[in-house]
């Protein structure tokens, strides 16, 4: 008896699909449409300012101004030796000179050429150098500069500005000019601002870390006596368990930065470029430390390297797993940086990853017991309005199986549903109807069924609890409701264990598969035909007794593991281990088991025929009945 076996859910067998609460939680991350305002804006001032350069400014520079005058008044100006130095332009058929102007400064004219044989001898006479080329235009150096590097300049200015832009909309990792480096979050131990108090529940794997923040705040308490703590810790449990909050508290506890990344944040489309983001993150964390590095989701990273199966893409993750192993082993153990990593399907990890030096201790965050769950309630309640009277107990056990991210959203729920019928504080009545809401989906209020239909799933739900009462393994009915549900539930029943348990014996087991059959045997005894209402209760049941067969060695096979749980955490996947001729086998069996616990509930239900008829009639009329009012009935005398 080593693993805690508690099969599947908690067992609410109702008419079409019920999600229970083994679920994934959808998280929703804010996905903000950036802005493209700015883009555009940047590129267009950049462009006119070139535009404005090119016609007025470039042009202003490079010919510096020449001032055209007549020939006579050129002539005039060389007898007044206003003019130093005159050149022939014969191209233009023109003569550019240089003279001083009326406010005695040195200026260029030019004026038009005029057939003057005179010219020559007057120009000697008046001592002008008239060889010389004349420079128009500015030195080579400034015309350079005028029309390559600040339009290059312009240009880059701009580019860096739309690369920018183009950064930030593929996320703080995509940097354009920035490849490589990453920018993980650094949180200040304010941002955290999470401590073991927000965490409920959770003793074990808090003890264990524990001991990580005390090292994180005396590390020359462990360098003293020359012990090493682990490098790293991987937390591994179902989603919505607290993995994320724990790492965070621990970095808050000991405050400490806390560098967070996810794992698929690595998987990036370059190659090469996430074994650059590790490479920068374990440097950032040397300069911070002692801080914590948090690596989320580390199995998108971190998978097996084996098979060479999956086509393309591998190369990637391999070089970035590898670096992240070569990182573990290079950094210095004492410095007080602690890699905790997270994940869900800690059996696909490499087993690199694993040894020690590295991921080597490992904590399990399981899903709260009845405790865990009243405190992580009553966490979540402290910022909620609540009325005087609530009993979370009762509550936290209704809820067996949900996850403190489920708990979470139950007060948030029950919170909404007061504000909707315009209270200011939570009821009792709030938790319960949003217990339901999580588990069953929202009340389809406009849903209308035809008296027939609800005819029909009253007996089908009664059928279940009646059948769940008669047997004594069973767990205790405590409501039974036939309003429509937005997950495509028309009614179910729901069970509910007094404590915990996380064995279950084959007594229970064939006691919840006849409950689950119950459904069904009361359609066809009292309306002698069946409806599709049962399909879930069908799947389930026979999920259970493949279970009981292939994993629980509760049939004539034995100790024998047919079939191997992949993703213990995550469903219950499973796959065949056996040949098939077993598998046959099994098949055969699974038929045998469902059939016999049909012909349980068949015969429970004829036997207490009259039962069924009463508390149908009843819930038919009230359309919901509790517990009590279910046992009361039952245990009335006729
Ligand atoms: P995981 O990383 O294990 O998937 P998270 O740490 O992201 O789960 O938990 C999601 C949310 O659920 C948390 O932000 C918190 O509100 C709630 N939660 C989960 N476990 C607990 C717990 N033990 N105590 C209090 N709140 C919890
Ligand atoms: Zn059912
Ligand atoms: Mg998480």
């Amino acid at each position: 008896m080593h693993a805690k076996t508690a099969p599947e859910d908690t067992g609410i067998p109702c008419l079409h699909r019920s999600p229970g609460f083994r679920k994934e939680t959808l998280t929703m991350t804010s996905n903000q449409e950036p802005n493209r305002k700015p883009l555009l804006y940047y590129a267009m001032i950049a462009l006119t300012l070139i535009l404005l350069l090119n016609t007025f400014v470039f042009p202003m520079i490079l010919s510096r101004q020449v001032q055209e005058i007549g020939y006579s008044d050129f002539l005039q100006w060389v007898d007044n030796k206003r003019v130093s130095r005159v050149s022939l332009d014969e191209q233009n058929n023109q003569i550019v000179f240089i003279a001083t102007n009326d406010n005695g400064q040195e200026q260029i004219f030019k004026t038009a050429v005029f057939p003057d044989d005179g010219l020559r001898a007057r120009l000697e006479a008046a001592g002008v150098q008239f060889s010389a080329q004349i420079p128009t235009q500015n030195s080579p150096l400034l015309n350079f500069v005028i029309s390559w590097i600040i339009p290059i300049a312009l240009f880059s200015l701009l580019g860096r500005v739309l690369m920018n832009q183009m950064g930030k909309r593929m996320g703080d990792g995509m940097n354009v000019m920035n490849f490589g480096k990453s920018n993980p979050k650094i949180v200040a131990d304010k941002e955290t601002g999470v401590t073991f108090a927000d965490v409920a529940g959770e003793e074990e794997a808090k003890d264990a870390l524990k001991e990580i923040v005390d090292f994180l705040e005396h590390p020359d308490k462990y360098a003293g006596i020359g012990a090493k703590l682990p490098k790293g810790a991987l937390l591994v449990g179902p989603p919505g368990t607290g993995k994320t909050l724990l790492a965070k508290a621990v970095a808050g506890e000991a405050k400490v930065p806390f560098f967070s990344i996810s794992g698929s944040e690595f998987v990036e489309m370059f190659v090469g470029m996430g074994a650059a983001k590790v490479r920068d993150l374990f440097k950032q964390a040397n300069e911070k430390a002692p801080c914590i590095v948090f690596i989320d989701e580390i199995d998108t990273i971190g998978k097996k390297r084996d098979n060479g199966a999956s086509i393309g893409g591998n190369d990637e993750r391999e070089q970035t797993l590898n670096q992240l192993l070569t990182e573990m082993d290079g950094f210095d153990g004492k410095k007080g940086v602690v890699i905790l990593a997270a994940t869900n399907r800690p059996e696909s990890l490499d087993p690199a990853l694993l040894r020690p030096g590295r991921f080597d201790r490992r904590i399990p965050v399981e899903l709260p017991d009845l405790n865990g769950r009243e405190a992580i309630l009553n966490v979540h309640a402290q910022h909620v309005k609540m009325s005087g009277q609530i009993q979370m107990k009762e509550i936290a056990r209704a809820t067996s199986g949900a996850s403190g991210a489920e708990l979470a959203n139950i007060i948030n729920e029950a919170a909404l549903r007061a504000v909707r019928m315009g209270r200011s504080e939570v009821t009792q009545e709030d938790l319960m109807e949003s217990v339901e809401t999580v588990i069953a989906g929202y009340q389809r209020k406009n849903a209308v069924m035809s008296e027939e239909e609800k005819r029909i799933v009253s007996y089908h739900e009664i059928g279940h609890a009646l059948v769940a009462a008669l047997q004594t393994h069973s767990a205790p009915v405590t409501k039974i409701t036939i309003i429509p549900r937005t997950s495509g539930a028309l009614g179910y029943t729901m069970q509910v264990d007094e404590g915990d348990h996380y064995l279950m014996s084959q007594e229970e087991l064939l006691s919840k598969l006849a409950t689950l059959t119950g459904g069904q045997a009361a359609e066809q005894l009292v309306f002698h035909s069946i409806t599709t209402g049962a399909s879930n209760d069908i799947e389930k049941a026979t999920k259970l007794a493949r279970g009981m067969i292939t994993r629980y060695g509760m049939s004539e096979f034995g100790m024998v593991a047919l079939e191997t749980v992949n993703g213990q955490y995550l469903g219950q996947d499973t796959s065949l281990a056996c040949s098939p001729a077993y598998a046959e086998k099994i098949d055969e069996q699974v038929v045998a088991l469902v059939g016999q616990a049909r012909k349980k509930a068949d015969q429970l239900l004829k036997d207490h025929e009259d039962k069924l008829h009463e508390l149908a009639g009843y819930l038919l009329q009230k359309e919901t009945i509790t517990g009590e009012e279910f046992m009361e009935i039952l245990n009335r005398k006729a």
